[in-house]
C-alpha cells in the first residue's frame, strides 16, 4: 500500500453504459488494494445513453469517483485533456473505460514510473478484436506520422500510460484545438519507457471509431504537426513547372523549324492546361487545409465547456468537515 503518492486515473466515457459499471468496479478494486490516496476521474464526453446516471449511482456507493461532464461530444482527445486538467494526482494514468486497457496493469505502470520515469506507456503485444485493415492502417499511419513530424511515435503504444505531474503540467500548457494526444506526448518529451501488455477485446458495446473519424484524426495529427505536405506539393509543382517550361521551349523551337506541323497543336495545349490546373487545385487543397487550421487556432476558444461536476471524493468530504 503506497501512502505517500496520489494516483489519478483519467478515463473518457462516451456511451459506455454496457461497460462502465464493470470498469469502475474493477479499477476501484485495484486502486483500493494498492493506494491510500487515489481518484478516478471519469470524463463524460456528452454521452447520450445512461452512462452518467450509472456513474452517479456508483458515486453514492464508492469513494473517490469524480465525474466531469462535458457539454457535448468533443471526441476522445478533448475528453482526455479535460480529465488531465482536472486531475490532482502525483501520477496520472490515462485509460479507456471499456476494459480494453486492463486495470490490473495500473500498479506495474506506477511502480515503473516510481523507478524514475516520467512516462510509462503500456505497449500492446496483441490487438485482440481489431480488424485487419485497422491494424495495417495504424501501422503505416505511425510510420508516416513519425517521418513527417520528426517525432518518434511508437506504433505499439496506445493512450494507456502513466504520467508524472511534471508531464501532466506540461501537457496542460498545450492549448491547440487540433490535438492528437500521441503527438503531444511525443512533443513534450521527458523520460519515457514502456511496459508490454495484451490489449483485451472491448468488454461490451461497440467501438466509437469509424473510418472517417480515424482519417480525421490522422489528418489532424500529421498536418497540425508538420508542414511537409506543403513542402512535397511545392517541390512537386516546381519540378512539374520546370518540365512544362522545357516542353514549351521545345514546342517553340519546333514551331520555328517546322511551322506547318505544329499548327494543329490544340491537343498539346489541352494537356498543358489540364496539367497546370491539376497542380493549381492540389495547391489550393493543401493551402486551404492549413488556412482552415490557422483559423481554428487563432480563434483561441476554450477547448471544452464543463456542464456539471460531481465528486465522491474523500478530500471533498474532509473539506466539508472543516467547514462545520
Ligand atoms: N470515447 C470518447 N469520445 C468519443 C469516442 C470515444 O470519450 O467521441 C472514449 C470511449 O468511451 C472509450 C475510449 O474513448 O473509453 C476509446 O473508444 P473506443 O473503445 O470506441 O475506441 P477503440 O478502442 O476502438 O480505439
Ligand atoms: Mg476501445
Amino acid at each position: 500500500m503506497k501512502k505517500d503518492i496520489i494516483v489519478s486515473i483519467v478515463a473518457p466515457v462516451y456511451n459506455e453504459e454496457a461497460c462502465i459499471e464493470a470498469y469502475i468496479n474493477e479499477t476501484i478494486q485495484v486502486l483500493q488494494a494498492h493506494y491510500l490516496n487515489y481518484e478516478l476521474v471519469l470524463v463524460d464526453d456528452g454521452s447520450l445513453d445512461h452512462s452518467v446516471e450509472l456513474i452517479k449511482t456508483m458515486q453514492q456507493k464508492t469513494e473517490n469517483i469524480r465525474l466531469i461532464s462535458l457539454s457535448r461530444n468533443y471526441g476522445r482527445e478533448i475528453a482526455m485533456t479535460a480529465g488531465l486538467e482536472g486531475s490532482i494526482g502525483d501520477y496520472v494514468i490515462l485509460m479507456d473505460s471499456d476494459l480494453q486497457d486492463p486495470p490490473s496493469l495500473i500498479p506495474s505502470l506506477v511502480d515503473k514510473a516510481l523507478q524514475g520515469y516520467d512516462v510509462v506507456y503500456a505497449a500492446r503485444t496483441s490487438r485482440e478484436g481489431e480488424g485487419f485493415i485497422k491494424k495495417v492502417s495504424s501501422k503505416y499511419f505511425y510510420k508516416i506520422a513519425s517521418n513527417m513530424s520528426g517525432f518518434d511515435i511508437p506504433e505499439d503504444a496506445g493512450d494507456y500510460r502513466v504520467f508524472s505531474r511534471k508531464v501532466v503540467n506540461s501537457l496542460n500548457q498545450l492549448k491547440e484545438q487540433n490535438r492528437y494526444m500521441k503527438m503531444l506526448y511525443a512533443y513534450v518529451g521527458f523520460k519515457v519507457t514502456k511496459l508490454p501488455f495484451d490489449r483485451n477485446r472491448r468488454f461490451a458495446g461497440e467501438t466509437k471509431y469509424n473510418y472517417s473519424k480515424l482519417v480525421n484524426a490522422s489528418l489532424d495529427a500529421i498536418i497540425s504537426f508538420s508542414n511537409k505536405p506543403l513542402r512535397i506539393v511545392s517541390l512537386f509543382s516546381i519540378i512539374l513547372s520546370f518540365i512544362l517550361f522545357l516542353t514549351a521551349t521545345g514546342i517553340f523551337i519546333y514551331k520555328i523549324i517546322d511551322a506547318e506541323k505544329i499548327a494543329e497543336g490544340w491537343a498539346s495545349m489541352m494537356v498543358l492546361m489540364s496539367l497546370m490546373f491539376s497542380i493549381l487545385f492540389v495547391f489550393l487543397a493543401v493551402i486551404s487545409e492549413y488556412i482552415g487550421r490557422v483559423l481554428v487556432e487563432t480563434k483561441n476558444r476554450p477547448l471544452y465547456y464543463i456542464k456539471e461536476e460531481t465528486n465522491s471524493s474523500v478530500l471533498q468530504k474532509e473539506n466539508i468537515i472543516d467547514d462545520l
